[in-house]
């Protein structure tokens, strides 16, 4: 750890000591949650003419004027500038701004992109904590771990909503996208190394990502490419090369120097995980995942909830029920947190059939997937919009409904050998 920042200009206290600090609701005065209302944050990089060094602005209401215990849409643009910059390097930055706005006592903050939730503390707000000091943190944090790549940097923040909502889909969705598509051509068998992440320690200590080109880490906001930039800057960082020179089994994806890294970071605690099956050795769950799957019995097949899914699943669970049992950095055979795009990947529980398994998803999520979904159906099984196939919360939330559903559509999972 070498955050060095002496003397950040906020009222509470700044540590890492706040890091695993919850702020539960009759604690908070605001919160904000982007999976509700319009929110995001990034990193965008400018050039050093364009910036301000130390500028803070918020445009829109401050903490005073928002209703008390209310969800409030907030974006944060941390705009950067350098000669050693890369766009690269703007996830990496991106991500750690979970482990600075946690470090602020009596602030609280889970997510990444246009999905983050913040909530502020009755008392951080009584002790004059308002959101311009968000952008204070952010500007010190910034400047003091990514100096070698950032000589100016300013922070711009939105709380007003209709800008919230243009930030959020004219600027940082088109952005997120840009950052997938680069991966689209990588596969796990045409890079040599992939990486661990074990940035989410602080929540779940015996939590490591194994990252691939083809599976993202389980928020959704680390990729191959953002290991392997956050291994650049940081070589001693949370992102260690992890070599694939011993396989054991291809199919599981499972390496002897895979079982050695997630020995060697998780303390122990692990001693096999496997790449792409839920059933045997599945990769841990922190808290962070975008979606959590878990097995249908009665449909030999996999069921997906999304975090912003609010009803029912056919397994009888909610999502914060399914996370209940799988969070923690724990292995749990037959539930697995992972983030959206891993739903279309070729190595989506590769071992116990693949994709062919999903029979059931809330439709937003379905339809934000169907296109990559479709176009993997396609390439491994010659079907055509699988995703027809594929129940939601409007085709059915029990699973008699949804069988009756499945067999009516042929789907292929109803052929499947149980997976227990
Ligand atoms: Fe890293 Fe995994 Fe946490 Fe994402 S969920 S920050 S990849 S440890
Ligand atoms: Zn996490």
């Amino acid at each position: 750890i070498k955050i060095k920042i002496t003397n950040i200009d906020i009222p509470v206290a700044f540590a890492s000591a706040f890091e695993g600090e919850i702020i539960r609701r009759k604690d908070m005065q605001v919160e904000f949650d982007g999976s509700r209302v319009d929110c995001a944050e990034l990193v965008h990089t400018c050039d050093a003419s364009e910036i301000e060094d130390h500028k803070i602005t918020v445009i829109g209401p401050e903490v005073d004027e928002m209703e008390f215990g209310s969800k409030n849409s907030i974006a944060y643009v941390v705009k950067v500038a350098g000669k050693n910059m890369q766009s690269d390097f703007e996830p990496v930055i991106e991500r750690k701004f979970h482990n600075y706005i946690n470090c602020i006592e009596g602030v609280y903050h889970t997510g990444q992109r246009d999905m983050q939730r913040i909530r502020i503390s009755i008392d951080a707000f009584n002790a004059g904590f308002r959101i311009k000091h968000i952008g204070e943190v952010l500007y010190a944090s910034v400047k003091n771990e990514f100096d070698a790549v950032v000589d100016k940097c300013e922070v711009v923040i939105y709380t007003d909503p209709a800008e919230c909502t243009r930030i959020r889909h004219e600027v940082a969705i088109p952005i997120f996208d840009k950052r997938d598509e680069r991966l689209d051509t990588l596969t796990d068998e045409s890079v040599d190394v992939y990486y661990s992440c074990i940035l989410c320690q602080a929540f779940a200590p015996s939590h490591v990502c194994v990252v691939t080109p083809e599976r993202l880490g389980l928020c959704g906001a680390v990729s191959w490419l953002d290991a392997k930039a956050t291994h650049q800057l940081d070589p001693a960082g949370p992102c260690q090369i992890i070599t694939k020179e011993r396989p054991i089994d291809e199919n599981l994806g499972s390496y002897e120097d895979v079982d050695e890294a997630v020995q060697k970071f998780s303390q122990g605690a692990l001693e096999h995980v496997t790449l792409y099956s839920i059933m045997q050795d599945p990769m841990t769950s922190c808290g962070c995942f975008e979606c959590i799957c878990g097995i249908e019995p009665f449909s030999n097949g996999v069921v997906i909830a999304n975090r912003e899914y609010a009803g029912m699943t056919p397994l009888g669970m909610t999502f914060p029920e399914m996370a209940s049992m799988t969070g923690g950095g724990v292995q749990t055979p037959g539930f697995m947190g992972h983030g959206k795009h891993f739903i279309s990947s070729k190595k989506f529980m590769k071992a116990e059939g693949g994709i062919e398994r999903i029979v059931w998803m809330p439709k937003e999520l379905k339809e934000f997937v169907a296109d990559r979904l479709n176009k993997t159906a396609k390439e491994l099984y010659g079907i055509d919009n699988f995703t027809d196939m594929i129940g939601d919360e409007t085709i059915a939330e029990d699973p008699e409904t949804l069988v009756a559903f499945l067999t009516e559509k042929g789907h292929p999972a109803l052929g499947l050998d149980p997976m227990m």
